[in-house]
Order: structure tokens, then sequence, then C-alpha cells
């Protein structure tokens, strides 16, 4: 039952290799920024309400994300075990998924975190811009969500601490993923 927290800073093919991992195991990967963006295209009161923090690459507020979250694992299809991309993002998220997997009897496994030097992120994510058409994928947005990335989810790794499992994301797809398998087997 793998049960699985992935972090890294966007564009270090975080989103990717959590795919990957997830059909490769039977779990489901939960993403709350799939989760936004399925929203915002549907129009919901949950798409209208995170629309322009995501647009403009700030983080949503806490409580939002958090109660999507709580909701998400809720649902049977977790029982099996999840991948966690995206959250958490900051350390009062941290806090409130420890609380909130104590209350549903789980605990996660791992914590992976995914890095790629600056330079080479600014460099995928304008890729992805153009392949993609991701709005939040322009310059001045990239730069703000790298800044929050820095601010506010790079201290998580102080937060779990010896628990995190690190994974250079530079090398090709297929490479990271089997480094991914490799530690995690050993882990
Ligand atoms: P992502 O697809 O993970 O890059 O997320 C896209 C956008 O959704 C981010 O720039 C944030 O605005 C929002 N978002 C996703 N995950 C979180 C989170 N854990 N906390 C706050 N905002 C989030």
């Amino acid at each position: 039952m793998p049960r699985l927290i992935l972090m890294g800073p966007p564009g270090s093919g975080k989103g990717t290799q959590g795919e990957i991992l997830a059909d490769s195991w039977g779990v489901p990967r939960i993403s709350p920024g799939d989760i936004f963006r399925a929203e915002i295209k549907q129009g919901t009161d949950l798409g209208q309400k995170v629309k322009a923090f995501s647009d403009s690459g700030i983080l949503v507020p806490d409580e939002v994300v958090i109660e999507v979250i709580h909701h998400r694992l809720s649902q049977p299809d977790t029982k099996a075990g999840w991948i966690l991309d995206g959250f958490p993002r900051t350390v009062p998220q941290a806090e409130a998924l420890d609380l909130l997997l104590k209350s549903i009897q789980q605990n996660y496994d791992h914590v992976l975190n995914i890095d790629v030097p600056d330079v080479d992120l600014v460099d995928r994510l304008k890729i992805r811009a153009q392949q993609l058409g991701r709005t939040d994928d322009t310059e001045e947005v990239i730069k703000q969500r790298l800044e929050e990335y820095y601010a506010k989810t790079r201290p998580l790794l102080e937060f779990y601490g010896k628990h995190v499992t690190f994974i250079d994301g530079t090398p090709s797809m297929a490479e990271v993923t089997k480094h991914i398998q490799q530690k995690l087997e050993l882990g």
C-alpha cells in the first residue's frame, strides 16, 4: 500500500513521475493543481474561488486546499494507497495532513523530493507552456510560482527531515523513474 508524498519545484517533472508511479502501483495520483484546473474549466464555485490565485502563480489559501484534500482522501479509491502530488505545499498544510492521516488511521510511507536547478526549471516551464498551453506558464507567473515555492514549500524539507528521499530530476524521464523505484525499494 504505497502512500507517497511527492515534492519538488514547479517544472521538476514531479507531475509526470507521479503519473508513471500511480499507473505502475495502481493507486490514485492526487494533485490539487489538476483538481483546480478541472474546477476552473467547469466554472464551479471552487473554480471561481481559486482561479485568480492559480492564474497568478500564488498559492491558494491553506484552508481551501486542505478541504479539497480532506474530501479527496475520504474517497474509497484511496484505501489502496495514494500519491500526493503538490500537497502539502506549506507547513500548515503539512500539519493538517498529519492530523487528517491520524484521523483516518493512515500514515505516509515515503516523502520524495525531486530537484532540478532553477535555470533548468524556467526553461522546462517555458517549453511546457508551448506544449500544453497552460495559462500559468508565462514568464511572470513562472517567476511568482518559483518565489512561492522557495518561500513556502521548500521549508517542508525541514519539516519532513530524515523522511525525505532526494532524487535528482535532471536526467531523462525514464532514468528518473528508475532512480525513484530503486531508492524506494531500498528505503
Ligand atoms: P500545480 O499544477 O501543482 O503547479 O498547481 C497549479 C496552481 O494551483 C498553483 O500555482 C497554486 O495556485 C495552486 N495549488 C496547487 N497545489 C496547491 C497547494 N498545495 N496549496 C496551495 N495552492 C496550490
